[in-house]
């Protein structure tokens, strides 16, 4: 069975550039982070961080008692946590999930701007309007959505959970109604072979992996694997050793015996993979790399938005708080903890 992609109403989305952090010097970096340190302890507060942002914000999470981990991880994290004061570096649904998930903690993040395309490109109203129009269907939504999408659904999945959530509702006899990557949802159609309508959209950083670039790479290192987010399109997808979840990728770099790999997912990851596998090469798969637009440098824009700059302007003015309307709070963590108790089942 083939999924079906719905033009779905596509907003124009304002990619920004890259933003340009001051240049600190050793002793001041050492002096930031033990400021950031000791604001912490002030505030109760635990850093949950996702792969993709700076290395550096990643080690200060790992040596404060925080996490590095996926979305799904973090929210799990999140969840178990006993600080008062979340702060997520990552993007802003990842604030707002721990929000919904742990509504009398303080969610701080460095930048509220720091949002993602997959989510940008699904309005609540159009994607409601769109669920009216299918009422038979199962909503599943992917966790790059506001909370206004979750509370709309039936299940949220992260790329981690996806497959199995998608096998198990299948297996039920549903039909699915997915959004928003309609990469990733094809490549779980695939995978199941459910009946799986797309909404169409997709991440602007993965979007940007060509497959005739990466055909070439491959002939240039002919003993690489490669290793794929499936919110690559498929042309990318369709010549992976592994496609997987961060968490997965991160896995097989361990794992597998390769020495080099080609990388097709944001470079932030490879702060992990590094650390998980020394000495193993990485390479990351070619995007529109030549055109050098914000795009198309394998790294999102909005990850980027994460320093310890504004980290520490958060910690120490509260700033960037996430709030969220309670009685969409409560709708959305239904198809949140929906996810997480499947993958407390699951193990
Ligand atoms: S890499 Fe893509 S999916 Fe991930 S946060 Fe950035 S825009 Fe969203």
């Amino acid at each position: 069975m083939k999924p079906q992609t719905v033009n779905t109403p596509s907003p124009h989305i304002e990619v920004p550039p890259h933003p340009q952090w001051p240049m600190l010097s050793p002793a001041e970096r050492e002096a930031l982070r033990e400021h950031i340190k000791q604001l912490m302890r002030e505030r109760d507060a635990v850093l949950v961080a996702h792969y993709y942002v700076d290395g550096e914000l990643q080690s200060l999470a790992e040596e404060t008692g925080g996490c590095v981990a996926d979305s799904l991880e973090m929210a799990r994290f999140g969840a178990r946590s006993d600080a008062r004061t979340l702060v997520v570096c990552g993007v802003r649904f990842m604030g707002e999930t721990a929000k919904i998930l742990n509504p009398e903690k303080t969610v701080l993040m460095p930048d509220l701007g720091a949002t993602c395309s997959l989510d940008e490109g699904c309005p609540a109203e159009a994607f409601s309007a769109f669920c009216d129009q299918h009422p038979d269907r199962t909503v599943v939504v992917y966790a790059n959505t506001s909370a206004e999408v979750k509370a709309r659904a039936d299940w949220t999945v992260t790329s981690g959970i996806a497959l199995d959530i998608v096998r198990h509702l299948h297996e039920r006899g549903e039909k699915i109604l997915w959004a928003p990557d309609k990469h990733l949802g094809r490549y779980v159609q695939r995978q199941t072979g459910a009946d799986i309508l797309l909404w169409d959209g997709s991440c602007v950083v993965h979007e940007e992996f060509k497959g005739f670039a990466l055909e070439r790479l491959r002939r240039l290192h002919p003993e690489a694997a490669v290793l794929v987010h499936p919110e690559s399109p498929d042309e990318v997808v369709s010549q992976a050793d592994v496609v997987g979840s961060t968490t997965a990728l991160i896995k097989a770099v361990k794992e597998l015996p390769n020495e080099e790999f080609i990388v097709a997912t944001d470079d932030g990851i490879f702060w992990k993979m590094q650390q998980a596998a020394p000495g193993k090469k990485l390479i990351s798969a070619p995007t529109a790399g030549e055109g050098a637009t914000c795009e198309s440098c394998a790294h999102c824009p909005w990850m980027a938005m994460n320093a310890l700059h504004n980290l520490e302007t958060a910690l120490r003015e509260g700033r960037g708080e996430i709030h969220i309307d309670e009685a969409v709070r409560q709708r959305a963590v239904v198809s949140i903890q929906r996810m997480l108790d499947f993958a407390e089942r699951r193990g």
